[in-house]
């Protein structure tokens, strides 16, 4: 028989309340939810929205070790919605290369400073 609170091992980041599903282990961990608004005009479905969320998935016997963190992007378009998992590692992976695609168009903020006004 288990014993102790459902909230016990809980990630630090985990942002659930377990015991609103009553007693017994989680199956998973999750931390808050944040999301984008993604702006398209003319879309008639209304706006798109991208959330991210990390969650740790357990398996069913507690003498397992726990899955590795994932982190969860949910596109959500037309009342639907894709969820797509990442490692850690390839979230930030990803992290990166949006924040390198995002600045591009902005040459005084980064590398490409200096090949501003650099043309013979
Ligand atoms: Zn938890």
């Amino acid at each position: 028989m288990r014993t102790g609170t459902v909230t016990d091992g809980c990630p630090p980041w985990c942002a659930r309340d377990h015991s609103a599903h009553g007693p017994g282990r989680p199956f998973y961990h999750a931390s808050e939810t944040r999301s984008v608004t993604i702006s398209r005009p003319g879309t008639p479905s209304g706006p798109e929205r991208l959330d991210v969320e990390t969650a740790q998935y357990l398996p069913d016997d507690p003498a397992e070790t726990p899955w590795t963190p994932t982190v969860e992007l949910a596109l959500h378009a037309g009342g639907r919605y894709r969820l797509i998992g990442l490692t850690p590692e390839e979230a930030r992976q990803l992290a990166a290369m949006l924040t390198r695609a995002a600045s591009m168009p902005e040459p005084a903020r980064d590398e490409y400073a200096g090949l501003t006004g650099t043309r013979a």
